[in-house]
């Protein structure tokens, strides 16, 4: 037998096709409030959008440790044999919820790690540099990749004013607008956790690292003409094609490396190694094969496992933590403050988001607090009633800081122009003049003063970079 429908406080219903009316055409009653709560629930269906990756996609695979690299980390999700469930998040950054897929932008590549040690989050992106490198800039830079107040357009005078305004940009603004600046599927890109971290030994030692997720499946983009034709007929195409993958058993794959640096090292590396607009170069820093990453697993609903997925790089575990990164430093406050507003206090007792482990806090209340503890004296720390205690075990170790408080100059002396020269330098012809073309569209309709100013900042990574485009733009 069918089940029957009920309100959401068990009540079944006698009819789901008729509202109560007063006579066959009549006004229709207050108490049919069956009709109410269904109208009520729909107003509420949606929950505010992220500000930035608003359109995502997502899904859950496993993390695979193939090699030994205990010598720099303890944590357990990284030891050789360990097998972690994972939720990867892939999205847009500008584009809202509704957005096209096969957009020029950066991609979110956002993980959740369900570790025997509690939830590690790795919210990286396709790139492994950023637009800026001091988090004081972040809002102004979204910014710009929003829509104008006045006009509610998106603008192209605000982000090249920006860029052009902020030459640290101009690394990612070249990945940005060369033939990776459209990734064809989700599948196809490349995942860096972007920002330095750090990895911890069993005897507490500490290591700087970069984690790199590099896709099996090859890199593959479109061209804004080849973008243009699906858009046109699809804007689903990137979850289309994660859903389908999955679907049909043909499952993505990424290989798992890290970079490691010593603290010696990172003092007496040439650049500052936690600063978001550099990579560390290959040759100095080699990769290290650590795994495999497999997503095999469709969310069984979208809203409830993608939708109020909520990341943060502040959940770390033993033997990963953070970085004096200036920009990781703020996203580690302000993630999980998002989760707070846009999904609620207790985002993390949902299901998507609960880690496998025991949690005990003292936070109390608040609203849509599920949770219904055992009745216990201990709620408040220190107390005399066997409530949960701190562990020194967990503590990291201390880490040397110099200098004195100050707004420094972060570009004050800082080469911004020779990792984006060596980058524009590894491009073939091809790939340069898709680079030319596709920064001479994204410049429609922008001043000649902010070309011009932009155009400057290219000559300093190279002349031909800067002929180049100026070719492009028939100047
Ligand atoms: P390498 O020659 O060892 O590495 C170059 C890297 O550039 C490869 O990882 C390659 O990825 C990647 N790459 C190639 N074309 C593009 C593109 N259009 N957009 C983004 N990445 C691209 O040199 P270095 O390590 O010395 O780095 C040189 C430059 O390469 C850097 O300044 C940086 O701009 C870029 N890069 C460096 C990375 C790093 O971590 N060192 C990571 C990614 C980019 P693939 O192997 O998949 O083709």
């Amino acid at each position: 037998m069918k089940k029957v429908i009920t309100t959401t406080a068990g009540n079944k219903l006698s009819d789901n096709q008729n509202s109560l009316s007063t006579g066959k055409r009549g006004p229709l009653l207050m108490q049919d409030y069956q009709l109410l709560e269904k109208l009520a629930h729909q107003n509420r269906e949606r929950i505010p959008e992220r500000v930035v990756h608003a359109k995502g996609s997502g899904a859950f695979g496993a993390l695979n440790i193939t090699e030994d690299i205990s010598r720099y980390t303890k944590a357990s999700v990284l030891q050789k044999g360990e097998t972690t469930r994972v939720l990867i998040r892939f999205s847009t950054v500008a584009g809202e919820r509704g957005a096209a897929d096969a957009e020029r932008d950066v991609r979110g590549f956002a993980m959740k790690f369900y570790t025997k040690e509690g939830n590690w989050d790795l919210v990286g992106n396709n790139t492994p540099v950023f637009f800026i490198r001091d988090a004081y800039k972040f809002p102004d830079f979204i910014h710009t990749q929003k829509r104008h107040p006045h006009s509610n357009l998106r603008s192209n005078t605000a982000m090249w004013d920006f860029w052009s305004l902020s030459p640290e940009s101009i690394h990612q603004v070249t990945i940005l607008m060369s033939d990776r600046g459209i990734p064809k599927s989700y599948r196809h890109i490349n995942g860096y956790g972007s920002h330095t971290y750090s990895l911890i030994n069993a005897k507490n030692e500490r290591f700087w690292v970069k984690f790199h997720f590099k896709t099996v499946q090859g890199i593959r983009t479109l061209t804004n003409r080849e973008a243009e034709a699906i858009v046109a007929k699809d804007r689903e195409s990137n979850q289309r094609d994660l859903f389908e993958s999955i679907k049909n058993g043909d499952y993505p794959k990424w290989k798992f490396q890290i970079q490691i640096m010593t603290e010696e090292q990172a003092s007496a590396a040439p650049f500052n190694p936690f600063d978001l607009t550099k990579v560390w170069p290959h040759k100095e820093y080699p990769m290290i094969d650590v795994g495999e990453l497999i997503l095999n697993e469709n969310p069984k609903n979208y809203f409830n496992e993608i939708e109020q997925a909520s990341f943060s790089p502040s959940n770390i575990v033993p033997g990963i933590s953070f970085s004096p990164d200036k920009m990781l430093q703020a996203r580690v406050f302000s993630y999980a403050d998002a989760h707070r507003y846009r999904v609620g206090t207790h985002y993390e007792t949902l299901p998507v988001n609960r880690p496998i482990v025991e949690v005990n806090t003292y936070h109390l209340d608040g609203a849509m607090n599920s949770e219904t503890k055992e009745p216990s004296d201990a709620y408040y720390e220190p107390n005399s009633f066997d409530g949960p205690v701190e562990d020194k075990s967990f503590a990291e170790p201390p880490l040397a800081i110099e200098g004195a408080a100050d707004r420094y100059d972060h570009r004050d002396g800082n080469d911004d122009f020779s990792q984006t020269r060596a980058l524009f330098e590894l491009m073939g012809s091809y790939q340069k003049e898709q680079l030319f073309s596709n920064i001479a569209e994204a410049m429609d309709g922008v001043p000649p003063h902010i070309v011009n100013r932009q155009i400057a900042l290219f000559e300093k990574v190279s002349p031909a970079y800067a002929e180049g485009v100026k070719k492009a733009l028939g100047i």
